[in-house]
């Protein structure tokens, strides 16, 4: 009869406790495990930025932070910062140029479907004081945006400042000629010449009932020769971003729980509130009285960041339907709304196809937490009130 003693059998169960670690670690290695998350930039410590996706640098994103070590390169990050709303995402999903939707915002297209998906959003006064909204998607997959409506030349400046295929429903006579003068600049996809990726809804009335989905535009922009199915280099980024919202440098500015704007121009009730949601660090947008809300969910509009941009404007001479020029060339001021307070800052833009840069007071560009950002953009004399 076999006797084994105490101690062999302590050492017995020593050896395979270590044995099943070494496999551990091995198993974690062949998964890849990750020294540092996302794009691996180390910019946020220093206030400059995400690092991850950056123009030019060829889609492999930073250099994998503190983990490369023994002269070893760091395994690839196999996730980055989305480049116009900070959002950390798988790598894949954000080689794609971004898609830019025109979508209705008077109130027969209300409430619209899938801006509450957008990483960024325009909204712009047109003819009459009616504002439209250009909503940027470049990971979400929203299958319904709109009610999608015509396009004006100054929605063209911010698709091309993006490099972003637009998504629209004809447009004034401006805009038409702009498309063919521009046409390898704006990636044009007009449901009246490409009605592929449009449907039009029965429960509502035309003009306010065109919609698309992303996918269906996606694979659109690609059979237009917009761009391959997956890009070697990702989008230019709308926005400095840092990883987490303590680690965004932002300027002190005035502690505000409500703000209004109210366009100028006689813009009837087209004036928007914001309330900071502080739980959520996010701005709840009213249209006139009324939450603003998704069709799909009834979810709230909301956005970490506001920028309300000043830029000037004016009635287009002879225009029938006194349709406007914004002149978004050239720069300016904007009051910036983000983690329950305001501050000034500046615009720039320095061509029709150039990117559109928001930098503080020393020249700095603006370090938002990640979110949502929806730009507001209103001629100067247009009112803020805060609370
Ligand atoms: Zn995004």
């Amino acid at each position: 009869m076999m006797v084994v003693s105490r101690a062999r059998v302590t050492r017995a169960l020593l050896v395979l406790v270590l044995a099943v670690a070494l496999a551990a670690c091995s198993t974690l290695a062949v998964l890849g495990c990750r020294p540092q998350l996302a794009g691996g930039g180390t910019g946020a410590d220093t206030g400059s930025g995400s690092g991850g996706v950056t123009p030019g640098s060829g889609g492999t994103g930073g250099t994998g932070g503190p983990g490369g070590t023994g002269g070893q390169p760091p395994p690839p990050a196999d996730t980055a910062f989305c480049p116009l709303c900070g959002a950390e995402e798988p790598r894949a999903a954000l080689l794609h140029r971004p898609l830019a939707v025109c979508v209705d915002n008077q109130s027969a297209a209300r409430p619209q479907s899938g801006l509450k998906d957008a990483c960024l959003v325009y909204e712009v006064l047109t003819e009459g004081g009616i504002t439209r909204f250009l909503a940027f998607y470049l990971h979400e997959k929203a299958t319904a945006v709109g009610p999608i409506r015509s396009l004006r030349p100054y929605l063209l400046d911010l698709s091309m400042a993006l490099g972003a295929p637009i998504a629209f429903v004809g447009g004034s006579q401006a805009a038409l000629d702009d498309v063919a003068t521009l046409a390898a600049s704006a990636l044009a996809i007009n449901e009246m010449s490409y009605p592929y990726p449009f449907w039009r809804s029965e429960a509502r009335s035309s003009p306010h009932n065109a919609y698309a989905g992303i996918a269906e535009l996606r694979s659109a922009s690609v059979a237009l020769g917009y761009e391959p199915a997956t890009l070697s280099n990702p989008t230019v980024p709308a926005f400095s971003f840092a990883p987490t919202p303590d680690k965004a440098v932002l300027p002190t500015g005035q502690t505000v729980q409500r703000f209004t704007l109210t366009y100028a121009a006689g813009a009837g009730d087209y004036s928007v509130t914001y309330d900071f949601d502080s739980e959520a660090g996010q701005w709840m947008r009213y249209l006139g009285r009324s939450a603003q809300v998704d069709a799909v969910d009834g979810h709230q509009l909301r956005a970490t960041t506001v920028i309300v941009q000043f830029v000037s404007s004016s009635v287009i001479p002879g225009d029938s339907e006194g349709r406007l020029k914004l002149n978004l060339t050239g720069g300016g001021s904007c009051r910036v709304f983000c983690q329950g307070r305001t501050f000034t800052a500046s615009w720039a833009k320095s061509g029709r196809t150039s990117g559109l840069t928001y930098t503080d007071a020393s020249g700095k560009p603006l370090n938002l937490p990640p979110g949502p950002v929806w730009v507001l953009i209103a001629p100067p004399n247009s009112a803020v009130t805060t609370q």
